[in-house]
C-alpha cells in the first residue's frame, strides 16, 4: 500500500518516526531515560508533548537513543494498514534491544493501542504498557505497575479529557512554529474512517486555555500558530455559567487578535462545516493565513454518500466557489481516497474533473485501505482490484502535480511575506519559510535577517515543489 502525499506540511513523512528530545527542563530527576517516538497526523506529535510534560513531571529526562533508553514510547497511527505495518516492524527493532536489557519498558500509545488494546500484549509479546490517547493522565500509575513487574493497560475514552490544564512541553522545537489542540475526537462517522473508534467522541476545549497557549507561545516568541482538530469546524466551547458561547469563527478571531504578527492557521476544515463566518473572519484579519485544508475524498456523490461524508459534489463545488468569492486568491489543498468500495471508472473520472475544478494547491492522496471495524468494512467489499486501483492512484497523482507546479507558477513575479523557519536543507546558504498559502519558499541568506523575522521575499522562479526568490529591502 502507497501514499503519496504532494506538498506535505502538516501530515508529515519527514518528520515520521521522529525521536523528540527535550531540554532539561525540569529539576526533578529520577534517574530514568524516555525515548519517545511518533507516526501519524499533527495531532499525535501534539499529543506526544503533553504526553513528555507528564513524563518530565514524574522526573524523566529525553534521550534521542532508544538503546539507552529506559522506556520506550511509540506513538502510533492506525489510518491504514501499512501505517500500522510500520509500527510493528519498528517493535521488532526494540525487541532486540530489549531481550538484551530486559529491565527496559516498552508502550505503545496513541491510536493503534486504542485499536487493538490488550490485543497488544498477547501479539507483540515485548510490550508492557498500552496506552489509549485519552489515558495519559493515568501514566504515573500504570508505570508504577509495570515498575512492580505487572504488564498494564489503559484505554478507556473519555467525553470529557483535553488535557486542558496541561501545558505541552514543545518538543524538538524551532522556537517560530507551533501546533495548539483545540478539540479531541471526532463524532462524524466517515465510514472508511477508524479515528471515532480510536479517539473518541468529538470535544472541545476550553477557549481561555486555548487563547493563554497561544499567549505564552506568543510571548516565548513564536510566530505561527497552528490549531488542530480532525473537524475545527464544529468547534464549540460554553463556560460553565453558560454565558459564554464559542465556535470556531470567534475562537478564530480570539487567536489573531493574540497579536498582529502572530500567523494563525488551522486544519482540517470539513466541507459539511465550513461556514462564511469562518471566511469572513479569515478575510477580517491579515494574520489568519489564506489556507484551507478543505478534504474531497472522492468527487462523486454516490461515492461521497457511501463515504458517509455528509455532502455531495455540488455541495462542496458551492464551499469552493463561497472561498474563492470572500477569499479571493486562497490557497486549497485537499485529501483524496481513491479505490474506495465498488468505485466506478466515471466515478473515478468525476474526483479528476473535482480536481480539475479545484486545481488545488497541494493534496494528501491515498488508495483505499480497509480498516476492520469501520462502517465501510462491515457494509461494503473491497472490491477495486488493486492494479485498478494503482492506476487510478497514478492518475490523480499525475493531475495533482501538473495543478501544485502550475499553482507555483502563478507566484513567480510576487514580492510575498514569508516568515523564516531555518536554512534551507539543501544549502546553509539559503533560508527557508513559507508564505501565507503554506507554499515552501527558498532563498538567499541576508545576514541582518534571522529565523522568526518576517521577510518580503520576491518570488523569481519555482520547482515543482518550491518557491525560490530573493529579499526584497
Ligand atoms: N478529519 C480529517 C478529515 O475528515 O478530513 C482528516 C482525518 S484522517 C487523519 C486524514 C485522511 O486520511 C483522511 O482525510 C482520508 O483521506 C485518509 N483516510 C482515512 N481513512 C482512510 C482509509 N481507510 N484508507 C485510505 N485513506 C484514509
Ligand atoms: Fe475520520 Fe471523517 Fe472524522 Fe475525518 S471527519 S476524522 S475522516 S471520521
Amino acid at each position: 500500500m502507497h501514499n503519496l502525499e504532494i506538498g506535505v506540511k502538516d501530515h508529515d513523512e519527514a518528520r515520521q518516526g521522529e525521536a523528540l528530545l527535550l531540554e532539561a527542563t525540569s529539576e526533578l530527576n529520577n534517574g530514568r531515560k524516555l525515548y519517545i517516538e511518533s507516526y501519524g497526523c499533527a495531532m499525535n506529535f501534539s499529543d506526544s508533548e503533553i504526553v513528555a510534560s507528564i513524563m518530565t513531571d514524574m522526573g524523566f529526562k529525553t534521550t534521542s537513543d532508544y538503546k539507552e533508553a529506559d522506556v520506550i514510547f511509540i506513538n502510533t497511527c492506525s489510518i491504514r494498514e501499512n501505517a500500522e505495518q510500520r509500527v510493528r516492524n519498528r517493535l521488532k527493532e526494540f525487541k532486540a534491544v530489549k531481550s538484551k536489557n530486559p529491565g527496559m519498558m516498552v508502550g505503545v500509545l496513541g491510536c493503534m493501542a486504542e485499536r487493538l488494546k490488550s490485543k497488544f500484549l498477547e501479539e507483540e509479546k515485548l510490550v508492557d504498557v498500552v496506552i489509549g490517547p485519552d489515558a495519559y493522565r493515568d501514566l504515573p500509575n500504570l508505570i508504577d505497575q509495570v515498575d512492580e513487574g505487572n504488564r498494564a493497560v489503559n484505554v478507556l475514552l473519555s467525553r470529557e479529557e483535553t488535557y486542558a490544564d496541561i501545558s505541552p512541553v514543545r518538543l524538538n522545537t524551532n522556537g517560530i512554529t507551533a501546533f495548539i489542540s483545540i478539540m479531541r475526537g471526532c463524532d462524524n462517522m466517515c465510514s472508511f474512517c477508524v479515528v471515532p473508534f480510536t479517539r473518541g467522541r468529538e470535544r472541545s476545549r476550553d477557549a481561555h486555555s486555548i487563547i493563554q497557549e497561544a499567549k505564552d507561545l506568543y510571548a516565548q516568541g513564536y510566530k505561527e500558530v497552528t490549531l488542530l482538530g480532525q473537524n475545527v469546524d464544529s468547534y464549540k466551547w460554553t463556560s460553565e455559567d453558560q454565558l459564554e458561547k464559542v465556535n470556531f469563527a470567534s475562537l478564530l478571531e480570539m487567536v489573531a487578535l493574540v497579536g498582529p504578527d502572530l500567523r494563525v492557521r488551522f486544519s482540517t476544515s470539513h466541507p459539511k462545516d465550513i461556514t462564511d463566518e469562518v471566511l469572513h473572519t479569515m478575510a477580517k484579519y491579515d494574520n489568519i493565513c489564506k489556507y484551507i485544508h478543505l478534504p474531497v475524498q472522492s468527487g462523486n456523490s454516490r461515492v461521497l454518500d457511501i463515504m458517509n461524508r455528509t455532502y455531495d459534489r455540488e455541495w462542496y463545488m458551492e464551499r469552493v466557489v463561497a472561498i474563492r468569492r470572500i477569499l479571493p486568491g486562497c490557497a486549497i489543498s485537499t485529501d483524496v481516497i481513491t479505490g474506495f468500495c465498488t468505485e466506478t471508472e466515471e466515478e473515478h473520472a468525476d474526483t479528476l474533473s473535482m480536481m480539475e475544478f479545484v486545481k488545488y494547491d497541494f493534496a494528501y492522496m491515498f488508495m483505499y485501505s480497509e480498516r476492520p471495524g469501520t462502517l465501510a468494512a462491515k457494509r461494503y467489499t473491497d472490491d477495486v482490484p488493486e492494479d485498478v486501483k494503482n492506476r487510478r492512484f497514478n492518475e490523480i497523482i499525475k493531475l495533482q502535480q501538473k495543478h501544485s507546479h502550475e499553482r507555483l507558477l502563478e507566484q513567480i513575479g510576487e514580492t510575498q511575506t514569508v516568515l523564516i523557519e531555518n536554512f534551507s536543507k539543501k544549502s546553509a546558504l539559503d533560508y527557508s519559510g513559507r508564505n501565507d498559502k503554506n507554499a515552501t519558499v527558498v532563498f538567499p541568506v541576508v545576514e541582518r535577517f534571522k529565523p522568526g523575522q518576517y521577510v518580503e521575499v520576491l518570488i523569481e522562479r519555482c520547482t515543482p515543489a518550491t518557491l525560490i526568490g530573493r529579499i526584497v529591502e
